[in-house]
């Protein structure tokens, strides 16, 4: 079994003449070597080329090619889906279905015999015999989804139940993105399964946004709050590159200790540093009377005032308020923290909060010990604005 990747067309004169894979090609002298399978993590721009796809026939017709690239199905859980099937039924335009890119872009398969694309689970057997099973594959059906749902005991309890689901699906993939403006957006925290959200949020528009992704927020230095960064950065200047524009650098406002993680990055892995512009949390906290906020406005979103505000959690941990001078909208975002009156005093009057309760009203010590909200404490604060938002929010998506 041979694992290969050729990650870009710079490397691909030499992978195709490396020498060393004529052990485990149909010219090999000992036949015993022939490869039975090749992985391939080479992404779909090398693996069109006709270069590779030459190296690719190299094989005998018995090798087994298994792509496993950007191509692939973003269907990895089958309790996202699902989920996401049952929300749908209780309103299709709130929970609108998730992007279940299950068809393959490149032809390849038909040029080259023996060439699969992966799919989640699917096994490869070497022993007791060589070749694919593809009866573990996971396989969306909708139909059984609804089905459970309409079992369920009751409206109320259903809804219940699925909140408290998806909330914990997403516990540990926490992003928000605000679409500032038409072209515009703003993504506030990252952890490590951003980019698989927004994938399946957003299916083939995912382009459009991260092209026109101008700010991403970082609240605080744990790990399911910025270990997706480097991902999304990449992919961003990848997009960059496909439609040949010029890469415009991105504004990242985070943490000291973020523009630290990213320099050891860039010495210990790979360059990133080239890809954004960083601003430093603290240098946009905003002043007792909230004077300073009417300055934070960056040239890549003119429109919008950017601050910060200190928040209860770990070190250097910040919110963000986030308004339009046009029209005249305010968000403040909490990221994790337990109640904070700077964050109260600054927030106030916003049209929309987004306010972070990680633990559920029992569990009081432990939100004390890890410097959480419990959702009691922003309901109660926030009870009747919020019922107000969503009556009109309910209102014009009714209308
Ligand atoms: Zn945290």
């Amino acid at each position: 079994m041979l694992v290969v990747e050729c990650p870009s067309e710079k490397f691909l004169e030499p992978f195709v003449s490396e020498s060393q894979f004529q052990d485990y090609q149909a010219e090999a002298t000992d036949p015993s070597k022939i490869a039975s399978l090749v992985v391939h993590f080479t992404p779909s721009e090398i693996l069109k080329s006709p270069l590779y796809q030459k190296w690719m026939q190299r094989f005998p017709s018995t090798t087994c090619h298994l792509i496993l690239n950007e191509d692939c199905s973003t269907v990895n859980s089958t309790a996202v889906h699902k989920i996401q099937h049952q929300l749908n039924l209780l309103h299709p335009q709130i929970f609108s279905l998730l992007h279940e890119k299950e068809e393959v872009k490149n032809d390849i398969s038909s040029m080259i015999p023996n060439t699969i694309q992966a799919c989640t689970l699917e096994r490869y057997n070497l022993r007791p015999f060589n070749g694919i099973d593809e009866n573990s594959a996971l396989k969306l059906q909708p139909d059984e989804f609804i089905e459970e749902a309409m079992k369920a005991e009751g409206f109320e309890i259903l809804l219940r139940e699925l909140k408290y689901k998806i909330e914990e699906k997403r516990r540990h993939l926490k992003m928000e993105i605000l679409k500032s403006s038409e072209k515009e957006y703003i993504l506030m925290d990252c952890g490590e399964g951003t980019y698989g959200q927004i994938l399946r949020l957003f299916g083939d528009k995912n382009e459009d946004l991260l092209l026109h992704l101008s700010v991403i927020f970082i609240s605080h230095m744990h790990a399911d709050h910025h270990l997706g960064l480097i991902t999304i950065l990449k992919e961003r200047k990848r997009i960059f590159n496909k439609l040949e524009r010029n890469y415009e650098k991105i504004r990242l406002i985070g943490p000291m200790n973020l523009k630290q993680w990213l320099k050891h990055y860039s010495m210990n892995f790979e360059n990133v540093k080239s890809l954004y512009k960083f601003v430093e949390c603290s240098s946009l906290e905003h002043d007792e009377f909230f004077n300073l906020h009417f300055e934070n406005t960056f040239q890549c979103c003119p429109d919008l005032l950017i601050s910060t505000v200190p928040v209860n959690h770990c070190q250097d941990a910040h919110g963000i308020i986030v308004s339009s001078k046009s029209s005249k909208w305010k968000l403040v975002y909490s990221g994790d923290t337990e109640p904070c009156n700077r964050l109260v005093i600054a927030g106030k009057d916003c049209s929309l909060l987004i306010h972070e309760a990680t633990m559920e009203d029992d569990l009081a010590t432990e939100a004390a010990v890890k410097r959480h909200c419990r959702t009691c404490l922003p309901r109660r604060h926030l009870y009747l604005a919020l019922r107000q938002i969503c009556l009109k929010l309910l209102r014009r998506i009714g209308s």
